[in-house]
């Protein structure tokens, strides 16, 4: 996922803090889970292909005394640690890496490259941070595991793969994955953003907007450049289509919905390489974003609208289709879930770590993990939430070139830039805390039992 430039309300000055509050023991756990980390990243893994991503991952929680599951719904990871009656409370985080070139510069970056989709070589980053949430969630497994006198109940992990493909979430219940661990009350994850690292960031509504992809093909029959009025053009009506799309956010949506409409590739093919031939074929590739299912349904309904009055508007109409080939729900936490694991943050935190968070158009399937996805597991109740969790270390923020928070987050790199840079120990720390003292918010026995040693 790749959240937005958007700032996180409270204007954070991490410059100016004094160091986060740490858990109890956390300290001598930060050093193997930083190795952790740092081997992740040296050896990030494509969607679908995330072998030993998963087995380090799961050999880690074996360690622990967890029961562990591999290959669930491809290379995912489940685990589970009952500790008597109570809820069961599930930590979620993605193996998976994407193909980008890291030019960070430090000493760990990666220089791995992968097969591709199309069978090219492509070059392999955790641009997304997903080496940090697996760490993260590695170390609160840990602390948790060594420390279950605090708390009672089932603590369950998953490692999901194929979250940047928006398929591994599916994937995994598909393959039972519910069945198979016992059914999760709460789900909470957390993802990486380049606010200041040592701060949580949650939303009052949607944190992430929900999506769809759509392909568009236009079809003609092809023909010779110098005679355009004897041939169908598909690329002309899909031209149409990308600049007609521009107006569909900007004229139909009401401005505080903040809809995206992206046409973000046009190829054409038979032909359709060369000046003097008229494709027979385009092809593109359409992304929807919205923070309603509404917004969504008339986005497509827009998508559709348009293509099909650009080519009927030719002489010679070429033909279209519209296909939907994803789609992603708004990531919507539980309004109860979320107070609990905000009072949580705030109490171990301090309130000045925890700001609010405006909503990204960024997407993920994490939805299907919680009730919004009962159509695949069967559990409308199980609820969710979902905080961002800052990452940008103390040097890094102050030399973003900006006067205030909102300047410095346009520029500082992001999520899937390929100089997106976490602070390795400050993310650890304050992630791993994030994750323990949320479960503990739902587990564990008393409000003091995980009071930050200062
Ligand atoms: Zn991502
Ligand atoms: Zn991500």
């Amino acid at each position: 996922m790749t959240p937005d430039r958007r700032s996180p309300a409270a204007g954070p000055r991490p410059e100016r803090r004094t160091p986060a509050p740490a858990l109890p023991g956390l300290a001598e756990l930060l050093t193997p889970a930083a190795e952790l980390y740092l081997y992740l990243h040296r050896h990030p893994e494509l969607s679908g292909a995330e072998r030993r991503t998963a087995g380090r991952f799961a050999d880690w929680l074996t360690v622990d005394g967890y029961r562990v599951l591999r290959d669930v719904g491809g290379h995912g990871v489940a685990a589970e640690l009952r500790n008597g009656d109570g809820p069961a409370v599930l930590l979620r985080a993605e193996l998976d890496a994407l193909p980008v070139a890291e030019d960070t510069g430090v000493p760990y970056a990666s220089t791995l490259t992968a097969p591709g989709p199309d069978g090219d070589t492509v070059p392999v980053m955790h641009a997304c941070g997903h080496d940090a949430h697996l760490a993260c969630v590695a170390a609160a497994a840990r602390w948790l595991a060594a420390r279950r006198d605090l708390w009672r109940g089932t603590l369950l992990v998953v490692g999901q793969p194929a979250e940047e493909t928006l398929s591994g979430a599916r994937a995994m219940l598909e393959d039972g994955l519910y069945g198979r661990i016992t059914p999760p009350d709460d789900v909470l994850a957390q993802h990486t953003a380049p606010f200041p690292a040592g701060m949580v960031a949650h939303a009052d509504g949607p944190v992430l907007a929900g999506s769809v992809t759509l392909k568009v093909v236009v079809e003609g029959d092809g023909g010779h450049a110098a005679t355009p009025h004897l041939t169908a053009d598909p690329l002309l009506a899909a031209a149409g289509v990308v600049t007609r799309l521009a107006s569909v956010a900007a004229r139909e949506a009401d401005p505080a919905e903040r809809l995206v409409v992206t046409a973000s590739s046009l190829r054409t093919q038979n032909a359709g390489h060369t000046g003097n031939v008229i494709a027979a074929r385009a092809e593109l590739h359409i992304t929807a974003r919205a923070f309603t299912e509404a917004a969504l349904d008339r986005a497509v309904a827009a998508v559709r609208r348009v293509v099909h009055a650009e080519a009927s508007a030719a002489a010679l109409p070429p033909r279209a289709t519209v296909t939907t080939i994803m789609r992603s729900g708004v990531t919507l936490p539980d309004p109860e879930l979320a107070a609990a694991v905000r009072d949580a943050h705030r109490a171990h935190f301090g309130a000045g770590r925890v700001t609010g968070w405006p909503g990204s158009t960024a997407t993920e399937d994490f939805p299907l993990l919680t009730g919004a996805g009962a159509g695949l597991h069967g559990h409308p109740h199980i609820r969710g939430t979902y905080w961002m969790l800052g990452s940008t270390g103390p040097a890094q923020w102050s030399a973003a070139p900006g006067a205030n928070a909102a300047e410095k987050l346009r520029t500082l790199p992001a999520n899937h830039s390929p100089r997106y840079l976490p602070s390795v120990r400050l993310t650890l720390q304050s992630g791993t805390s994030a994750l323990v003292t949320a479960a503990l918010a739902r587990l564990g026995k008393g409000a003091d039992q995980c009071r930050p040693e200062r």
